[in-house]
Parts: C-alpha cells; sequence; structure tokens
C-alpha cells in the first residue's frame, strides 16, 4: 500500500482546451478524485460537465476489460447495448495477438499489404497515443496509409494559406477584447474554459455577437446572435469585406505592411454587396452593414472561429475568408485582437523520429503506401479495389457512429471477409462488426504528453492508476504487435520516455525536455502569434490571394458558391430542408454518449425544426417525425423551439445503438469532400421531414421530457 497521493494528468478528448487534471489516488491505488488543476492559466481548476464525473467512465462495470475474440457463429451485426459480449468469448493477450499477427500477415501476404487499412483519429489526442507506435506498426507493415480528413482539414489549409501557420490569438488575452465574434464557435457548450475570458471582457464592455445557424448556448448568452443559413460564411466574410473596404475601415497601413493581394480583394470583394449578401445569408442587409462597423471600429476585436463552418463543400473558401477579416482590420495590432481558430500550430515535434515514415521502404511495397481518406470509409469498405481492404484496425475512434454516409460504412463492416480489429475501452457501434475486441487504457492509465489547439501549454500526463483489468495503451498495443509480426527495429522497443525525447528533440531552438516537463508539469511554448509581421507564406505576408493554391488549380480569392446539397441546390425541391447534424453539448462526438449520467444532460433523440417547416407539415412539438433522403432516414421526435431557423432541421449525433431504430444522423450525411483539405461535409446535407403515422409511432423509443 502507497500513501494518497494526487497526480497530474491531462484530459485526451478532442477538445481545445486540454484541460490539466488533478487525479486524487487512495492507498490502495485507486483513483477517488478528478479535479481541475488551478494552477494552470487558461483551464483554471475546473472541468466540463462531461469530465467531472470521469471516474464513472474509468470505473464503469461496462469498460471492456479483456481482450475479445467473436465466438464461431456469431454474426456481425448490430447487437443491443449491454449484451455485447454474448457474442464474443474472452481470450488472453497472448492468444489475440497471435491471432492478429498471423490475420495482418496472411492478408498481407495473399492482397498486398495495403489491403490493411489503419484508422483512428482523435479519441486519444495525447501525443503518443494519437500516433507514435502504430504509425511504426503499420508503416513497417507496409500497410494503408489513412488521411485523417474527419474533422478540421479544411480549416487548417485555409489557416494556413493565409497566415502560414496554424496559430491564433492566446485565450488568457480575449480578456482584453472589446468585441468578440465567436464565428460557427459554441464555446459554452464545448471551449469551456475560453467563456470565463469572454465574460471577463465582457464585464469591461466588450460585446459578444454569435454567428450560427443554431441558437446554442453562447447565441442564448449573447449580445447578438445573427443566425446564418448553413453554408453561407463565405458570403457574409466577403459582404463584411465590402463594407469595411468601402466605408474606408480598414487598417490601411496593416494592409501596405503586411498583407498580399489587397488590390485583388479589394475588386473581388465589389459584388458582395449588403444587399447581395442578405439574399445568400438570410442576414439582413443592415445587419450586415452594422456588423462590419461595429467589428471595424472596436478595437481590440477578436474572432473565435470554430471548425463547424468548414464542414460544408466550400468550407475552406468560407474559412479563409473569415481568417482574413482580422488582417483587414489590423487586428493582430491589438492584445486580445486577432482570430483563433486553433493554436495546434506551436506544438511541432519532430514527427520522422515518432512516426518512421522511413520503415515503409523496409516493408513489402519497399515505397510509401497508398493514401485512404477517412471521410470515404464506406467507400473504402465497399469500392475501393487494388487492392480491396481485407483488414480493417480501429482505435481511438467509432467510425461506425461518427463517419459520414453511415449505411456504406455498415455495409462494408457487415463484409464477412473482412477482418476487424477495435481496440476500444467500451462496447460501442463499431465493435458490432469485430472479430476481435482489445481493451484500451483511459487518459488516467497511461503516461503520454500533449498539447493543445485551444491554449499554448504543452503539457505532461502522468500515468495515475495501473491499467483496470488487462486494458493497454496504444503504445504498447503496437509494440507489441511489431514483434508479433517478426519486425526487429530496436524502436519498436521503445519506452514511453524514449518516443517522448525523441519526439521533443525536434522542437529546435526552444529545447524543452522531458525532464523539464517532469519538474514544471506544463511549459507555454508560445503567446504572441503574428506579433513580430512574420508570416511563413509564400510571399512572407497575410495572404488575401494566393497564388500557390491558384497554381494548384485553386481559387486564389475565396468565392462563395453555394453547396450541392444546399436550399440553391439541384436536390433541393425533393430533399429542401438543409440538415445540421450536430455535436452533442454532453458528449465529446461520440464518445460519453453510453453513459447513463451524460444522457441524461443531453437528452438525445430531438429534430429541432422552425415553427413554419414544422407547420407546413402538420407536425407539432413532440410528434414523432423521420428525416430522410437518399440515402438513409432515422426517427427522432420534434421539438420547436426556436432554435433553428426556417429551411434548417438540426439533430445531434448520438450512438445508432443507443437511438430510436439503429441509426443516428449519419445516415444522412455523404461522403463529398471539401474543396480544400479533402474534409468531410457533413453540414452539407439535405433532407425532408415526415411526421410518423401513428402506427408508425407506436412502441418507438425513447420518450422525452
Ligand atoms: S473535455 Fe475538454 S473541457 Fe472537458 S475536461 Fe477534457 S479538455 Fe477539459
Amino acid at each position: 500500500m502507497s500513501p494518497a497521493r494526487t497526480v497530474s494528468a491531462v484530459c485526451s478528448h478532442d477538445c481545445p482546451d486540454s484541460c490539466a487534471v488533478l487525479v486524487t489516488i487512495d492507498e490502495s491505488g485507486k483513483a477517488t478524485r478528478v479535479q481541475g488543476d488551478p494552477e494552470h492559466p487558461v483551464t483554471r481548476g475546473f472541468l466540463c460537465a462531461k469530465v467531472n464525473k470521469y471516474l464513472d467512465r474509468v470505473y464503469s462495470p461496462s469498460r471492456v476489460l479483456y481482450p475479445l475474440r467473436r465466438r464461431p457463429g456469431a454474426a456481425k451485426g448490430k447487437q443491443a447495448y449491454g449484451r455485447e459480449t454474448e457474442a464474443f468469448e474472452p481470450i488472453g493477450w497472448d492468444e489475440a495477438l497471435n491471432e492478429i499477427a498471423e490475420r495482418l500477415g496472411s492478408v498481407a501476404r495473399e492482397h498486398g499489404p495495403e489491403s490493411i487499412l489503419p484508422y483512428s483519429y482523435a479519441g486519444n489526442m495525447g501525443v503518443l497515443g494519437y500516433g507514435s507506435m502504430d504509425r511504426r506498426f503499420f508503416h513497417r507493415l507496409g500497410a494503408s496509409r489513412l488521411d485523417r480528413t474527419i474533422c478540421a482539414t479544411a480549416g487548417a489549409d485555409a489557416l494556413i494559406s493565409v497566415y502560414g501557420k496554424k496559430l491564433g490569438t492566446d485565450p488568457e488575452h480575449f480578456r482584453h477584447a472589446r468585441y468578440i465574434i465567436a464565428w460557427a464557435a459554441n464555446i459554452h457548450g464545448n471551449n469551456v474554459h475560453l467563456w470565463p475570458f469572454v465574460q471577463e471582457a465582457r464585464r469591461n464592455g466588450a460585446r459578444l455577437v454569435v454567428i450560427d445557424p443554431y441558437r446554442t448556448r453562447t447565441a442564448q448568452a449573447a449580445d447578438w446572435h445573427i443566425p446564418i443559413q448553413p453554408g453561407t460564411d463565405t458570403a457574409l466574410a466577403l459582404g463584411l469585406m465590402h463594407v469595411i473596404i468601402e466605408e474606408g475601415l480598414y487598417d490601411r497601413d496593416y494592409v501596405a505592411q503586411y498583407t498580399h493581394g489587397f488590390e485583388a480583394l479589394k475588386e473581388h470583394v465589389l459584388a458582395y454587396t449588403p444587399a447581395h449578401v442578405a439574399g445568400l445569408t438570410g442576414i439582413p442587409a443592415a445587419d450586415i452593414e452594422r456588423l462590419a462597423r461595429e467589428y471595424a471600429s472596436s478595437p481590440p476585436a477578436v474572432i473565435r472561429l470554430n471548425y463547424g463552418i468548414q464542414r460544408s463543400q466550400n468550407g475552406g473558401a468560407a474559412a479563409r475568408a473569415v481568417c482574413m477579416l482580422p488582417a483587414l482590420i489590423g487586428a493582430w495590432k491589438d492584445l486580445g485582437g486577432g482570430l483563433q481558430l486553433s493554436t495546434g500550430g506551436a506544438f511541432v515535434f519532430n514527427s520522422s523520429a515518432l512516426e518512421r515514415p522511413d520503415l515503409m521502404l523496409a516493408s513489402p511495397l519497399q515505397r510509401p503506401a497508398r493514401i485512404v481518406n477517412m471521410s470515404r470509409l464506406g467507400h473504402a469498405l465497399t469500392e475501393l479495389e487494388s487492392p480491396a481492404v481485407k483488414a480493417l484496425f480501429v482505435y481511438n475512434s467509432n467510425p461506425a457512429a461518427i463517419a459520414p454516409n453511415q449505411n456504406a460504412v455498415v455495409q462494408g463492416l457487415m463484409r464477412s471477409d473482412l477482418f476487424t480489429v477495435v481496440h476500444e475501452q467500451f462496447f460501442t457501434d463499431t465493435t458490432d462488426y469485430a472479430d476481435i475486441v482489445l481493451p484500451a487504457t483511459t487518459f488516467l492509465e497511461h503516461k503520454d504528453f500533449q498539447g493543445a489547439y485551444g491554449h499554448y501549454f504543452l503539457q505532461l500526463s502522468q500515468q495515475a492508476i495501473a491499467p483496470l483489468g488487462e486494458a493497454r495503451s496504444n503504445v504498447w498495443l503496437f509494440g507489441q504487435l511489431a514483434q508479433r509480426m517478426g519486425f526487429t527495429e530496436p524502436c519498436f522497443r521503445d519506452s514511453v520516455d524514449d518516443l517522448i525525447e525523441q519526439a521533443l528533440a525536434g522542437r529546435g531552438e526552444d529545447g524543452v525536455t522531458l525532464q523539464e516537463l517532469e519538474a514544471k508539469k506544463r511549459i507555454r511554448v508560445a503567446s504572441l502569434p503574428f506579433a513580430n509581421g512574420v508570416f511563413a507564406t509564400p510571399s512572407g505576408k497575410v495572404e488575401f490571394c494566393s497564388s500557390a493554391l491558384a497554381a494548384q488549380g485553386l481559387e486564389a480569392l475565396p468565392t462563395f458558391h453555394p453547396p450541392d446539397e444546399s436550399r440553391r441546390g439541384a436536390d433541393a425541391h425533393t430533399f429542401p430542408l438543409e440538415f445540421l447534424p450536430r455535436k452533442a453539448d454532453n458528449f465529446m462526438n461520440s464518445t460519453f454518449a453510453n453513459l447513463p449520467g451524460h444522457q441524461k444532460m443531453e437528452s438525445p433523440g430531438l429534430a429541432m425544426m422552425h415553427a413554419d417547416d414544422a407547420g407546413a407539415r402538420h407536425i407539432r412539438d413532440a410528434d414523432w417525425v423521420e428525416i430522410y433522403n437518399a440515402r438513409g432516414k432515422i426517427r427522432l421526435r420534434a421539438r420547436i423551439d426556436g432554435s433553428v431557423p426556417a429551411g434548417v432541421v438540426a439533430a445531434s449525433l448520438n450512438w445508432s445503438k443507443l437511438s430510436t431504430g439503429g441509426n443516428n444522423v449519419n445516415v444522412l450525411t455523404s461522403e463529398r469532400l471539401t474543396d480544400l483539405g479533402r474534409g468531410a461535409t457533413f453540414y452539407s446535407t439535405l433532407v425532408e421531414v415526415r411526421k410518423l403515422t401513428p402506427d408508425e409511432a407506436q412502441n418507438l423509443f425513447p420518450p422525452i421530457d
């Protein structure tokens, strides 16, 4: 028995805040409390409602704690929640690793190693958990590489095209702002540690404006909510620039000294008059003018842009246009001014040491492997050839719930000739299709280190408790598998500390070391982005007009094009409503959706409709409805509460197996990709809604309050 103690960890869920967490451990080694670390300058001692109850998750009786194999004769397919073990039998790690190594080996020999597809994302944001030993393993195997596009690539490419780096205003500086625009950013819902800085600014007189088609918690708390039609953000940003330039409200000195392409931009935005933009966005022309004037004349002005706008067919253009606004008004000169989409570019590690892409040359391929886009998993599993995918290895993700075009994904996962391994903490929508399920650790059960995309602190996350049952980390799993596959490279025997040191060795002049992180817990790696006026773009300036994009056949200046699936698209006569498959405030994508406490906070299963759209379909509040399009359908209860504008219907992401009818919002979304970054286009989705007949509505679940 060791004495009771407190251990410093970092929340590794996919959230900009990367909270510092203190874990209290009792004499028996059990975690008895998690709380925010009050010494962290941004996350300041509190956790969100999702993670406050984290011990319910860690010690949940539903955890997967032992390796499992599908029982002979147990068919793949949806399994009632809580009864998944009926389809599996426990096996030891030895047996599991041997079987996986043998199956992957034979798939590689028979179909080529590229027929093996890893599938992972940010279910684990620790640097090592997200991508280290796993990448080494799949590179050495010669497996297909995964293009990790599901969340943020259009916005990242957009930000980089304008500023050269993925940096933004320090959250601590928001307190100095006088004008704050939350553009598609539900700060109060899913970036909660920025909220106190926003409130501090407001107490000092700042105004908070929210631009969002959905009346989020943040919109409800704002001084001004501007409900915009989905997919029209490019038009609004260009319209704001039109007013700012026409009325001479831009910062001439800043534009002259630090930007490139202003004259072309000036010409380009001429067409985006407030009247024209009003017709595109649904925002009155007077509001567009007022917003432009207030924004340009209330320094310091800051925009918290979030990733919603870039999950649209032309989301790259939208994010580029919004990102240009602070440069136009010279907002970067002011403490508290600028824009934050991501701070992730401050955390640069030695990725070639960590991921060892050179190992692909030692694989049977002896060349770089092909790349498969994770946003087109349905296509990859049902149509991809030369070679077809024959083995899928899922970790840090739940693709049967989160990937678009869910019916195609499930059709692929159902294939009897597909060997599927899932490394998970719980039985999920995806484990229903697994041949082997492996138990994964939570962030309390392994050591890692982590950057953030909402602040500038690099942090060490210590292992707080021993892994529960036989749960194992990603690093352990892929190191062991490599050895079973006979990979003799010493890098597969690297320890967690070896990996951290190798990753940090790439940070160049800031010279952060593991010893320093161990001693200090966290280190600030940046604070004032672009303060020196140097931009890592081809011109060395903020790029309004990008010749690099033009050279790739893309538009040099962001231009508004309505998404194919929008009220202006060809299919709008059949499916006239724009669908917002929202992230739930109280889940983290699909994580936490299975925990009863989180379900209770969220009330999923509702279709938010405007009164006009509901009335036209004879739908009343709480009626059962079906939302459908050519790809699929879901059944929900209508909620008519003013949260969406006319022409828009919204519902939140839930697990399919916990949803009425066994489907979630992704049966409706498509595999179409964004204009930049090959990203997913969840928010360019057309649907129709109909009221269910009493017969159809009989015996549906769940009820709502
Ligand atoms: S989910 Fe985000 S806000 Fe919640 S504890 Fe984790 S990092 Fe903090």
